[in-house]
């Protein structure tokens, strides 16, 4: 391009601006390839812009006609002929092998290019291809009393709802009748995937208006994981299809796994999410509280409120099994009022036997998220009760304040004007960053489990421990072990300096009661 541009056209035309600057690239090569002798014909195709503004295929053949003494083509002569209708048939060719004509949806072919493409991509970084399989229920119908343009109008509008379920990087495909298929990349969970069933569930099921009409249907939907149910693209489609049969006779709108293990945790989710709705109203929660010792004197006057969540059939259920749900769900705004005002009744009482009596509360990053008014809520809950700030300590996660569009630290000063602390829940298994902990004012950091659990002297859980404790000491900020489980690691602790601990070897989460009947008691007699 340059050598013919420079040398005949170029003072008469910018050959840079007048061809399309998706086809630069491949003329650049088309024309190197030629001056280097590799062909002795040169010819390329790229588009060209035309004097009323469009653009032109543009066929450019051409041969060097004279060389200068030292070799560098001087001349060359050619053609140029305007292949524009020839380039549009071919697109349109491609477009009927490879996109359906009623939704325009990719169809069958370039669904396996697709898929085949992504099980590659997928096996370079490690990731999962998630296949799912969908019927329509009840399509025919449709079509038998409404007539094929309704039925064509109505797969119109499932297409776009389909596709406003996924990411730019996902496909969604239509195989022909009422059948789809979706590809998704990069969901390696399954609460992740099952997001994506429910919402497109959810969204076919909202009535569509056809015509006149307005017409409800709804969706089964088969669900496959590669490389785990299986490694090629028939046996995922056989999967996912089978996956979509059983789901159809379980009643329809609904997904089901190909896998039996994960179908179980996906209907135990589910369950387990609806039961949690209920929860709250049928008085199923309970909040337990865990002792944190002072190490230097063995006096409690600071607890953990910790939630239990005691399920009429499963009986007790951790936390750690259904926070998650209420966190996705959004439920977790409504349970984590709950616990703070349990916990602001309860500080109410213990102050009166312990007057600087504290307890710390958990508060989810979803919780900040969620919070229109902050936590308005929580001031005024306090406020009712007459309780100053400082009877309590919120409790938070280091990835809270790395998430810098939320208005956490707007939030966070808040609390501090009220006088409410703050702790770093779990410090030192995410980003901990010092300079986050001097920006935000935090009180204390609660040294995670995973490094108590492993201090010995000499370990390097000890000496990561022992620059935690003195770092935060720098910086005003007193520390919090926990886990702490044996006499040895306690001592440990002590001996590092560190302020607070809170583990098995002193307390159990107990309920209010016995934290009143055994702690109390305990500290009466140290006293
Ligand atoms: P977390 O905030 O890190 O709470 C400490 C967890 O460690 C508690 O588990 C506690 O029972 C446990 N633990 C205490 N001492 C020891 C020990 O010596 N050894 C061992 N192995 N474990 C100990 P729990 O109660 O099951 O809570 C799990 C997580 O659930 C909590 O971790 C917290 O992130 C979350 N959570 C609990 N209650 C709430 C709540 O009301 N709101 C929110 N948002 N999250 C909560
Ligand atoms: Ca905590
Ligand atoms: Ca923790």
């Amino acid at each position: 391009i340059y050598g013919y541009a420079e040398n005949e056209v170029g003072s008469a035309l910018d050959a840079r601006k007048l061809i399309h600057p998706d086809d630069i690239a491949q003329a650049v090569s088309d024309t190197n390839a030629y001056l280097e002798g590799k062909s002795n014909t040169y010819s390329s195709e790229f588009r060209l812009l035309g004097k009323d503004g469009t653009w032109k295929w543009t066929l450019s053949r051409g041969m060097i006609v004279s060389v200068s003494a030292d070799g560098k083509p001087l001349r060359m002569i050619g053609t140029h002929i305007d292949i524009s209708e020839r380039k549009h048939s071919e697109a349109q060719v491609f477009r009927l092998a490879h996109y359906d004509s009623t939704t325009d949806l990719p169809n069958r072919v370039l669904f396996h290019d697709r898929i085949e493409q992504d099980i590659k991509k997928a096996n370079r970084s490690g990731q999962k291809v998630t296949l799912m399989f969908l019927d329509l229920d009840r399509f025919k119908e449709v079509n038998d009393t409404l007539g094929h343009h309704i039925g064509d109008l109505l797969l119109k509008q499932v297409s776009q709802r389909l596709l406003n379920c996924v990411r730019i990087v996902d496909t969604v495909a239509r195989f022909g009748g009422d059948e789809f298929t979706i590809i998704l990349n990069n969901l390696n969970d399954v609460s992740s995937i099952e997001r994506v069933a429910q919402d497109i569930l959810n969204k076919l099921a909202e009535p569509f208006q056809l015509g006149n009409e307005n017409v409800y249907i709804t969706t089964s939907i088969g669900i496959t994981v590669y490389p785990e149910d299986a490694v090629d693209v028939d046996a995922l489609l056989k999967n996912a299809d089978q996956a979509m049969y059983t789901a159809k006779e379980q009643g329809r709108n609904r997904y089901y796994y190909f896998t039996a293990s994960m179908q179980k945790i996906a209907q135990e989710r589910m369950h387990m999410t609806n039961d949690l709705r209920v929860a709250l109203t049928n008085a199923q929660f309970v909040v337990y509280y865990q002792p944190i010792v002072e190490l230097a004197t063995g006096l409690i006057h600071k607890a953990e409120a910790l939630i239990r969540w005691n399920h009429p059939v499963r009986g007790l259920v951790s936390p750690a099994e259904f926070i998650p749900i209420a966190e996705d769900t959004g439920l977790i705004t409504e349970i984590g009022n709950y616990v703070f005002g349990q916990a602001a009744q309860q500080v109410l009482k213990w102050r009166k036997h312990q007057p600087n009596f504290q307890i710390s509360v958990n508060k989810s990053p979803v919780q900040f998220k969620n919070e229109k008014h902050f936590h308005q809520n929580w001031l005024d809950q306090l406020t009712s009760l007459g309780l100053p700030g400082d009877s309590m300590v919120i409790e938070i996660t280091e990835g809270l304040l790395l998430d810098t569009a939320s208005p956490i630290s707007k939030q966070l000063e808040s609390f501090r004007e009220t006088g409410i602390q703050v702790a770093i829940d779990d410090f030192g298994t995410g980003y901990s960053s010092l300079s986050y902990l001097k920006k935000f004012e935090i009180d204390y950091v609660k040294i995670d489990q995973s490094f108590v659990h492993n201090i010995k002297h000499g370990a390097n859980e000890m000496v990561l421990c022992e620059a935690i404790i003195v770092m935060a000491h720098k910086l005003g900020i007193k520390v919090i072990a926990e886990g702490v489980e044996t006499t040895e690691q306690r001592d440990l602790l002590l001996s590092a300096g560190c302020d607070y601990a809170q583990g098995y070897l002193f307390s159990r989460p107990v309920m209010a009661d016995d934290f009143e009947k055994y702690l109390f008691k305990s500290q009466d007699s140290i006293k």
